[in-house]
């Protein structure tokens, strides 16, 4: 008589779902926290400097050692000329005031070198790889900083990937766990179309601080749970 074979493990697991869409996350996350619409924010040397002051610290504290860099110093050329231990007084709420004021003016000297009238907007019209290119062969900026002065000073579809968007992307299965945040960059960039990369980047931060926290995310008041292969937790 002939045996009816068991059915195997691959037959009765149901399929993975597959990952939410880059334009599926940015409905669903606009519907939860609602989304300030894309605007530049500043010159993108102001960019460059508070991007490197919110290094290792948090938004409030960067923001208040900006404004009193700004304060103190009329111009970049005199924040440049100041001897370090004042730019390093006047940036000391951001944290690492010895180590920040040196690489802002070791920053500042190259610009000035590059582009002796402080402007960056020929960035705009450039390809946004060679942009990219520009940007990181200054001393002390990387792909992060690069996005962010793109992306909020120069609205050049530029991903900056800072610590949410990176645990919030790896969690839902968007890129490898072990992926470093510097490669990370350029493969969630790819998904994306121009238009999505700033939502995505806004919506996944708010995420990040809301709901998927580094530790005890909140999965059972995330909308992404259906489908969330909570890579890593
Ligand atoms: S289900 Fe959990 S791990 Fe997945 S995105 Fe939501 S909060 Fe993060």
């Amino acid at each position: 008589m002939a045996t009816r074979a068991k059915p195997s493990a691959k037959t009765t697991t149901a399929p993975a779902a597959p990952p939410w869409t880059p334009s599926e996350l940015i409905r669903i996350l606009d519907d939860r926290y609602g989304r300030a619409p894309q605007q530049a924010s500043a010159a993108p040397v102001f960019e460059l400097l508070l991007t490197l002051l919110s290094q290792h610290t948090s938004d409030r504290n960067s923001g208040q050692a900006m404004h009193r860099l700004i304060e103190r110093f009329p111009t970049w050329d005199a924040v440049l000329a100041a001897p370090v231990r004042e730019v390093e007084d006047a940036i000391r709420p951001g944290g690492l005031a010895p180590t920040k004021s040196k690489r802002m003016q070791e920053l500042l000297a190259e610009v000035k070198v590059r582009k002796p009238d402080w402007d960056l907007g020929f960035l705009r019209g450039m390809p946004l790889e060679d942009a990219k290119a520009w940007l990181t062969s200054l001393p002390g900026v990387g792909p992060k900083t690069a996005a962010c002065v793109l992306l909020f000073a120069l609205e050049r579809p530029a991903l900056p990937v800072d610590t949410h968007v990176e645990r919030v992307s790896k969690r839902l299965g968007l890129v490898p766990l072990k992926m470093p945040a510097d490669k990370a960059h350029a493969v969630l960039e790819a998904t994306l179309e121009p238009d999505e990369v700033y939502a995505f980047h806004v919506d996944l931060i708010q995420h990040g601080r809301r709901t998927c926290h580094a530790r005890g995310p909140k999965c059972d008041e995330c909308p992404l749970e259906a489908r969330c292969p909570k890579v890593g937790l």
